[in-house]
């Protein structure tokens, strides 16, 4: 295997564009250097080199930033905008999204480095879906009225009701991974429910949020409800988990950051929601379909090069099937082909960073040194770019680094288990984590009774990361607090007031 050779595919006029043009902070509707006049250089990960210099925002601007979503919120003209009027913008914005889907994939490839098709398919499509889903529940959330019983004086009656309010200015910090998309994860359900927001996107792929700023302008956003601040997490990141007039923080990353976040917001008892880590099983049983469990177990850890949180990292393997899931698995790797994400050959770009590169590599040392056994891959390529070859390991056990944490890099280790029993419920749940689990078989009894036993905020049965605008997702455990996507991303971005009458 190695880096594919063929010429990458040249990137449209539009994507050159933005490139090329001055990139800096979105605070009130405008465009604006960092108050210290620093930038953050942004790299292409397929080859190390510099494409474009970002604004680095610090607290200064962080504060900047969140006068203008408190003014918003409060004075501004999205304080008295209807609920229709408000889906509309959102629904505009979901628009834009798809009719410069190419640029927005060009940009998201070049940055990130996932093949361009994902990005275009995946990424932005599914950013594009999640503006419009949510759109609809700015005019459909709505309070209940409640029949109460509370005996208060002689005869005296109630009329009680509910009304859903924005949880005021919210700090959304994103990663890396799904950079577009995580922006709209974020973004789509706080605009809807009338909220106003500082957003910080990962220092390593600052561009496609910057982007969609000026969608986000075009679509007619009035001015601070939605503002940008890039920058470095232990700065600009810190600085907007602690603000004073910050009322919600919305994090997605690591756990350990994510622990972070809570200390820094315990102070004023912000509203906080984590979508943090993981290290998924995905369970083959011996009656599955395994030309479509060896495809989809490798697509489960191999999607995004294993950047991605609900990852399929564990991989489990009923002992009759267990050589026939392990080697399908690794010829499927093998055949991987590896380049920059704009060549239209490559099926895996590389990791997102030098540091994420250093990271997988430690972890696949480690695991050669806990006894492990790669069937495929356990070594990085050779600059430039930060390229690691699809992994398999086997003969690992519970107790190993590789096993036990998030590796976030595109390596599975796969383990044996003897039938359905509670060993394998067992196996599957002695993690830290709980975000995602998969299990293959055409028994859908065992399924269900699998999947009602397993500790995991999504079960994916015979097939594996489905992601959809309408279904939560989100993590038990220390994978986090709150869902995102779906109905059930709401409550993170309203408080609930209840109203009670004494009738007369
Ligand atoms: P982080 O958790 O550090 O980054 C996520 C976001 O948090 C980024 O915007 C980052 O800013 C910001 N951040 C970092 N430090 C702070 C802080 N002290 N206060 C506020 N915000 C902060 O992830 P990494 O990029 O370091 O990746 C490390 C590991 O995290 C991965 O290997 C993976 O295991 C996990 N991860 C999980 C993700 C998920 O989807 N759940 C996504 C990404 C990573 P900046 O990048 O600018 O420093």
């Amino acid at each position: 295997m190695s880096v594919t050779q063929t010429a990458a595919r040249p990137i449209g006029r539009p994507a050159q564009n933005f490139l090329s043009r001055p990139k800096h902070l979105f605070i009130n509707g405008r465009w604006q250097p960092a108050v210290s006049g620093k930038t953050l250089e942004v790299q292409d990960p397929a080859t190390g080199d510099t494409i474009a210099h970002v604004s680095a925002g610090d607290r200064a601007d962080v504060d900047l930033a969140v006068k203008a979503a408190r003014e918003a919120l409060e004075n501004g003209p999205w304080s008295r905008i209807t609920p229709s009027e408000r889906g509309k913008i959102i629904w505009r914005i979901g628009d834009l999204i798809s009719q410069h889907a190419d640029e927005l994939a060009q940009i998201e490839s070049l940055d990130n480095g996932k093949p361009f098709a994902v990005a275009r398919f995946g990424d932005v499509a599914l950013a594009a879906d999640m503006f419009q889903y949510m759109a609809g529940w700015a005019t459909k959330k709505h309070g209940t009225t409640i029949p109460i019983s509370v005996i208060y004086q002689q005869g005296a009656k109630f009329h009680s009701y509910t009304v859903p309010e924005p949880v005021g200015v919210v700090g959304q910090i994103i990663p890396w991974n799904f950079p577009l998309l995580m922006a709209a994860w974020k973004l789509a359900p706080a605009l809807a429910m009338g909220c106003t927001i500082v957003l910080k996107p990962a220092e390593e792929t600052p561009l496609s949020a910057l982007r969609l700023g000026e969608l986000l302008a075009e679509a007619g956003l009035p001015p601070g409800v939605a503002n940008i601040i890039t920058g470095n997490g232990e700065t600009a990141g810190a600085a907007l988990a602690a603000h004073p007039g910050v009322d919600k923080i919305a994090f997605t990353g690591s756990t350990e950051v994510g622990r972070s976040i809570v200390r820094a917001a315990a102070g004023d008892m912000k509203r906080v929601s984590l979508e943090l880590g993981g290290k998924s099983p995905n369970i083959v049983l011996a009656d599955a379909d395994l030309e479509a469990a060896i495809p989809g177990a490798a697509n489960a850890i191999f999607f995004n090069h294993g950047q991605a949180c609900a990852a399929g990292s564990r991989l489990y393997a009923d002992r009759r099937v267990f050589d026939q899931v392990a080697e399908g698995v690794a010829r499927y790797a093998e055949k991987i082909k590896l380049g920059s994400g704009l060549d239209p050959n490559t099926e895996m770009g590389p990791l997102v960073s030098q540091a994420q590169h250093e990271r997988v590599c430690g972890y696949l040392e480690s695991g050669r040194q806990e006894g492990a056994r790669a069937l495929v891959g356990g070594e990085a390529l050779p600059g430039p770019g930060y390229f690691v070859r699809p992994t398999v390991l086997v003969d690992t056990q519970p107790s190993m680094k590789v096993v036990r944490e998030e590796v976030f890099g595109p390596v599975v280790t796969v383990m044996p288990f003897d039938g359905l029993d509670e060993d394998i419920v067992k196996q599957a749940n002695e993690s830290i984590y709980g975000l995602a689990a998969g299990i293959w078989t055409r028994d859908i009894s065992k399924a269900h009774l699998l999947a009602s036993r397993l500790k995991a905020g999504s079960v994916w049965i015979n097939c594996y990361g489905v992601f959809d605008a309408a279904l939560p997702f989100g993590g038990y455990k220390q994978s986090g607090w709150g869902r995102e996507m779906g109905e059930a991303v709401l409550a993170n971005y309203t408080e609930i007031k209840a109203v009670t009458i004494q009738l007369a």
